[in-house]
Protein backbone atom coordinates (compact mmCIF):
# COMPACT_ATOMS: atom_id res chain seq x y z
CA UNK A 1 0.00 0.00 0.00
CA UNK A 2 0.74 3.60 -0.55
CA UNK A 3 -0.38 6.65 1.35
CA UNK A 4 1.28 10.15 1.23
CA UNK A 5 0.17 13.45 2.61
CA UNK A 6 1.05 16.92 2.82
CA UNK A 7 1.47 18.65 6.82
CA UNK A 8 0.95 22.34 7.24
CA UNK A 9 2.46 24.38 9.61
CA UNK A 10 2.64 21.45 11.73
CA UNK A 11 5.64 22.47 13.41
CA UNK A 12 7.35 26.06 12.75
CA UNK A 13 10.72 25.49 13.39
CA UNK A 14 13.64 23.02 14.59
CA UNK A 15 13.89 19.43 14.46
CA UNK A 16 10.15 18.61 13.61
CA UNK A 17 9.41 16.71 16.21
CA UNK A 18 5.71 16.53 15.52
CA UNK A 19 6.18 15.80 12.29
CA UNK A 20 7.88 12.26 13.61
CA UNK A 21 5.34 11.62 15.90
CA UNK A 22 2.56 12.14 13.40
CA UNK A 23 4.17 9.77 10.89
CA UNK A 24 5.13 7.38 14.38
CA UNK A 25 1.68 7.20 15.58
CA UNK A 26 0.34 5.90 11.82
CA UNK A 27 3.20 4.49 10.37
CA UNK A 28 4.67 2.78 13.83
CA UNK A 29 8.46 1.91 13.53
CA UNK A 30 8.55 2.46 10.09
CA UNK A 31 11.76 4.03 9.43
CA UNK A 32 11.80 7.65 7.94
CA UNK A 33 14.05 8.59 5.85
CA UNK A 34 14.61 12.45 5.43
CA UNK A 35 17.41 14.60 3.44
CA UNK A 36 19.48 17.29 4.45
CA UNK A 37 18.12 19.02 1.24
CA UNK A 38 20.70 21.13 -1.25
CA UNK A 39 18.28 22.16 -3.99
CA UNK A 40 19.86 19.47 -6.34
CA UNK A 41 18.97 17.08 -9.09
CA UNK A 42 20.56 14.01 -6.11
CA UNK A 43 18.17 11.26 -5.86
CA UNK A 44 18.53 8.44 -3.10
CA UNK A 45 16.75 5.10 -3.41
CA UNK A 46 16.10 3.38 0.09
CA UNK A 47 18.63 5.76 1.49
CA UNK A 48 19.17 9.29 2.76
CA UNK A 49 22.01 12.03 2.06
CA UNK A 50 22.19 15.12 0.62
CA UNK A 51 19.85 15.45 -1.80
CA UNK A 52 16.61 15.97 -2.50
CA UNK A 53 14.41 13.13 -3.83
CA UNK A 54 14.13 10.00 -2.16
CA UNK A 55 12.87 6.87 -4.05
CA UNK A 56 11.14 4.06 -1.48
CA UNK A 57 10.91 0.10 -2.84
CA UNK A 58 10.61 -1.23 0.51
CA UNK A 59 8.12 -0.45 3.58
CA UNK A 60 9.34 3.04 4.92
CA UNK A 61 8.67 6.54 4.80
CA UNK A 62 10.23 9.24 2.87
CA UNK A 63 10.19 13.03 4.03
CA UNK A 64 10.92 16.06 2.41
CA UNK A 65 10.10 19.49 3.81
CA UNK A 66 9.12 22.51 1.52
CA UNK A 67 7.83 26.06 1.86
CA UNK A 68 7.52 27.95 -1.50
CA UNK A 69 8.89 25.33 -3.59
CA UNK A 70 7.02 22.25 -4.68
CA UNK A 71 6.27 18.72 -3.17
CA UNK A 72 5.87 16.12 -5.42
CA UNK A 73 5.07 12.74 -4.70
CA UNK A 74 5.06 9.86 -7.38
CA UNK A 75 3.98 6.20 -7.41
CA UNK A 76 3.13 3.16 -8.90
CA UNK A 77 0.87 1.38 -6.61
CA UNK A 78 1.56 -2.18 -8.03
CA UNK A 79 4.85 -1.79 -7.72
CA UNK A 80 4.90 -0.96 -4.84
CA UNK A 81 7.34 1.98 -5.21
CA UNK A 82 6.88 5.52 -4.56
CA UNK A 83 8.98 9.10 -4.59
CA UNK A 84 8.66 12.41 -3.01
CA UNK A 85 10.69 15.30 -4.80
CA UNK A 86 12.14 18.87 -3.91
CA UNK A 87 11.31 21.07 -6.85
CA UNK A 88 12.22 24.61 -6.15
CA UNK A 89 13.24 26.82 -8.69
CA UNK A 90 16.66 24.84 -8.99
CA UNK A 91 15.45 21.58 -8.67
CA UNK A 92 13.11 22.32 -11.39
CA UNK A 93 15.96 23.59 -13.62
CA UNK A 94 17.52 20.62 -13.08
CA UNK A 95 14.23 18.34 -13.73
CA UNK A 96 14.39 16.53 -10.75
CA UNK A 97 11.25 14.90 -11.17
CA UNK A 98 11.88 14.16 -14.62
CA UNK A 99 15.26 12.29 -13.13
CA UNK A 100 13.19 10.71 -10.40
CA UNK A 101 10.50 9.30 -13.35
CA UNK A 102 13.18 7.51 -15.22
CA UNK A 103 14.72 6.11 -12.08
CA UNK A 104 11.48 4.78 -10.76
CA UNK A 105 10.86 3.30 -14.52
CA UNK A 106 14.33 1.82 -14.25
CA UNK A 107 13.08 -0.10 -10.99
CA UNK A 108 10.51 -1.75 -12.64
CA UNK A 109 7.32 1.10 -12.30
CA UNK A 110 5.08 0.80 -15.25
CA UNK A 111 2.32 2.96 -14.12
CA UNK A 112 2.95 5.95 -12.53
CA UNK A 113 0.66 8.46 -10.94
CA UNK A 114 1.64 11.94 -9.16
CA UNK A 115 0.43 14.13 -6.79
CA UNK A 116 1.62 18.04 -6.42
CA UNK A 117 1.56 19.90 -3.17
CA UNK A 118 1.02 23.26 -2.55
CA UNK A 119 4.31 25.66 -3.47
CA UNK A 120 4.53 29.34 -4.69
CA UNK A 121 2.65 30.22 -7.82
CA UNK A 122 2.58 32.10 -11.05
CA UNK A 123 1.14 35.03 -9.12
CA UNK A 124 3.21 35.67 -6.51
CA UNK A 125 7.04 34.25 -7.56
CA UNK A 126 8.66 37.25 -9.00
CA UNK A 127 12.26 36.48 -10.25
CA UNK A 128 15.00 38.95 -11.33
CA UNK A 129 15.86 39.66 -14.40
CA UNK A 130 19.37 38.29 -14.11
CA UNK A 131 17.26 35.17 -14.30
CA UNK A 132 14.91 34.98 -17.16
CA UNK A 133 17.65 33.93 -19.57
CA UNK A 134 18.21 30.57 -17.15
CA UNK A 135 14.42 29.90 -16.69
CA UNK A 136 13.56 30.21 -20.49
CA UNK A 137 16.42 27.93 -21.25
CA UNK A 138 15.10 25.41 -18.75
CA UNK A 139 11.42 25.58 -20.22
CA UNK A 140 10.08 27.58 -17.17
CA UNK A 141 7.43 30.12 -18.43
CA UNK A 142 8.09 33.90 -17.19
CA UNK A 143 6.41 36.71 -17.88
CA UNK A 144 6.39 40.53 -17.33
CA UNK A 145 3.65 42.11 -15.04
CA UNK A 146 3.84 45.92 -14.29
CA UNK A 147 7.57 45.99 -14.27
CA UNK A 148 7.80 42.76 -12.69
CA UNK A 149 8.78 39.31 -13.92
CA UNK A 150 7.13 36.14 -11.99
CA UNK A 151 7.64 32.66 -13.32
CA UNK A 152 5.41 29.67 -13.62
CA UNK A 153 7.08 26.51 -11.43
CA UNK A 154 4.34 24.60 -11.33
CA UNK A 155 3.15 24.39 -14.66
CA UNK A 156 7.27 23.46 -15.56
CA UNK A 157 7.05 20.97 -13.12
CA UNK A 158 3.20 19.73 -14.46
CA UNK A 159 5.18 19.03 -18.36
CA UNK A 160 7.59 17.24 -16.62
CA UNK A 161 5.05 15.17 -15.23
CA UNK A 162 3.45 14.81 -18.56
CA UNK A 163 6.43 14.27 -20.76
CA UNK A 164 7.22 11.27 -18.43
CA UNK A 165 4.27 9.48 -19.25
CA UNK A 166 2.51 9.86 -15.29
CA UNK A 167 -0.75 8.42 -16.25
CA UNK A 168 -2.66 10.34 -13.51
CA UNK A 169 -1.42 13.54 -12.22
CA UNK A 170 -3.60 14.86 -9.10
CA UNK A 171 -3.03 18.75 -8.46
CA UNK A 172 -3.57 19.56 -4.28
CA UNK A 173 -1.24 22.68 -5.05
CA UNK A 174 -2.15 26.05 -4.03
CA UNK A 175 0.06 29.08 -3.67
CA UNK A 176 1.57 29.73 -0.18
CA UNK A 177 2.69 32.86 -0.63
CA UNK A 178 -0.71 34.29 -0.92
CA UNK A 179 -2.63 31.11 -0.73
CA UNK A 180 -3.62 31.25 3.07
CA UNK A 181 -2.07 30.25 6.32
CA UNK A 182 0.91 28.47 4.75
CA UNK A 183 4.60 28.83 5.15
CA UNK A 184 6.36 30.97 2.51
CA UNK A 185 9.99 31.39 2.46
CA UNK A 186 10.04 34.06 0.47
CA UNK A 187 7.29 36.16 2.14
CA UNK A 188 8.62 35.25 5.73
CA UNK A 189 12.20 34.11 6.01
CA UNK A 190 11.97 31.71 8.24
CA UNK A 191 12.90 28.58 8.63
CA UNK A 192 9.34 27.17 8.93
CA UNK A 193 8.47 24.36 6.51
CA UNK A 194 5.80 21.91 5.15
CA UNK A 195 6.25 18.43 5.15
CA UNK A 196 5.43 16.11 2.92
CA UNK A 197 5.74 12.32 3.12
CA UNK A 198 4.76 9.21 0.78
CA UNK A 199 4.94 5.71 2.55
CA UNK A 200 5.22 1.96 1.48
CA UNK A 201 3.22 -0.09 3.71
CA UNK A 202 2.74 -4.23 3.58
ZN1 LIG B 1 0.16 33.65 -4.97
Amino acid sequence: MISHGFLKNIDAKGDYPLVEEYLKNRYGDLEILRLRQIHSDMIYVDATGEGDGIIITKPSVGLIRTADCYPVVIFDEAAGIAGVFHSGWRGTEQKIVSKGIERMRDLGCRDLKSVIYPGIGFCCFEIGTELVGRFKAAGIKSECRDGRIFADLKSAILDELKNGGVSEVTDNSCCTFCGGGYFSYRRDKTTARHATFVAVTN
